[in-house]
Order: C-alpha cells, then structure tokens, then sequence
C-alpha cells in the first residue's frame, strides 16, 4: 500500500465537512495587554510604554493635529503617544499594552482649582505655582481629587486637524465617532469606570481648547448598544 501521498496528488477534504462552527468570544485584554476580538489593529510601539500603570482609573481623549494615521504613529515611535489611535476611517490601533502606562497627559492641571472647591489656602498657594509645581501639588492625591495623570490613564488619539484661521478642530467622521464609543465602552467594561472619568485633554492640562471635546457623548445609563462582535444569541 503506497501510504505517502505526494502534495499535488492528494485531495482536500470536502468543504462541508470542515466548516467549523462559528463562536462568538466577547472582546478581552490579553495577557500582553492587547484587546482581542474587537477588530483593533495591533501595532506596538515599544517606545510608548513606561512602565506598570495604575488602574487604569480613566481616560483621556486628544486629537492628534494630523491628516493620517501613519504621521501619528511615526511621532509616537519618539516616546510620547497614547493607547488609542483612531483613524479617520474609525480603525482602532492599539499601540501600548493596557498594562504600561504613556506619556500623553503632561502636567495636570488642579481640579479643586477649577471646579472651585479647593480651600482658600490651597489656592492661593495654586495661583502661585507655575505648571510643573502645581503638577507636583496635585499628582500625590487620590484620584478623582485630581485629573487622571499619565500613570493612571488610557489615552486615546483621534486622527484631526487644527485649523489656526478659525481655531476650531476637525470634528470627528461618523466612523470615529463609532469607534471612540466601542473603545470607551470595552474600556468602562474592563476596568469598571463611567463617562464621569472620561476627560478631554484640554480639561485637565494646558492644552490647545478644544483639542479634546466633541469626541464622545457618553452612554452611561442608555440602554446597551449591540456591538458588532455580539452576534448569535448568548446571553
Ligand atoms: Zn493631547
């Protein structure tokens, strides 16, 4: 009996019977820190990661001042980026494990200085102190008594222009849109936080106005969207 079968003699199996059957997994972070199963293109860029992040406790949303995805990413591969990167077409990159955190904050500003609660002693000694002092004022207390910083935070970039005739920011395509509300929702999911910790850039450093609003609505209470990976009929 001739038992070896040389390649172009064999047959392939009958389609039918090696269709196999079709499961749906919910997206997860992986134990390299890389979400599975949600469709991202996984691009790492080892310069981003600075070590084991805390949480994460939050996020926070930044436009990238650029047209495409690849201009952003080169820039990332200098050491400063986030997470995220979500292109004008909505694919999601992810760049850095969940499991480091980026330099993509900068120096947070004060949150009781802004939301008006601090103490009168405590302001004035803020108004007194320039970016880096106030940074180092606030990053020792507990979050949510100060904004997110880089260690406890994911960032998500969102491919857009600046306009410096109008000051005004691309507003994000249809498919951005889609994408940041997918992310932020696997991201609420995974690390158990809300809409309330979801921060512009802007908001919480010395940024550009404007750079980080307008990318998300939040959905905290609305009734759980179908996501495009939920098919079948599991619970
Ligand atoms: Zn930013």
């Amino acid at each position: 009996m001739r038992r070896f079968v040389e390649v172009g003699d064999s047959a392939t199996s009958n389609v039918a019977n090696t269709r196999r059957a079709e499961i749906s997994v919910d997206p997860y972070v992986g134990e390299n820190g890389y979400v599975q199963n949600a469709g991202f293109v996984h691009q790492p860029i080892a310069a981003l990661e600075r070590g084991s992040i805390t949480g994460p406790v939050a996020v926070v949303l930044h436009r990238t001042v650029s047209t495409t995805a690849s201009s952003a990413l080169n820039s990332f591969s200098g050491g400063i980026g986030t997470h995220f990167l979500i292109d004008k077409d909505g694919t999601t990159y992810q760049t850095a494990s969940l499991h480091e955190y980026t330099a993509h904050v900068g120096p947070i500003k004060s949150r009781c200085l802004a939301e008006g609660t601090c103490e009168a002693e405590e302001a004035k000694r803020l108004r007194r102190m320039g970016p880096r002092d106030g940074h180092n004022h606030e990053k020792v207390k507990p979050y949510p008594d100060r904004y997110p910083k880089n260690e406890d935070s994911v960032g998500i970039e969102v491919v857009a222009m600046y306009h410096e005739s109008t000051e005004s920011w691309d507003a994000p395509t249809p498919e951005q849109t889609s994408s940041i509300s997918t992310l932020i929702g696997l991201l609420k999911r995974f690390y158990g936080f809300g809409d309330k910790d979801v921060y512009a850039h802007d908001t919480i450093s010395r940024k550009t106005s404007g750079e980080g609003q307008g990318l998300y609505a939040g959905d905290d209470g609305a009734p759980q969207l179908r996501m495009p990976w939920q098919r079948g009929t599991h619970p």
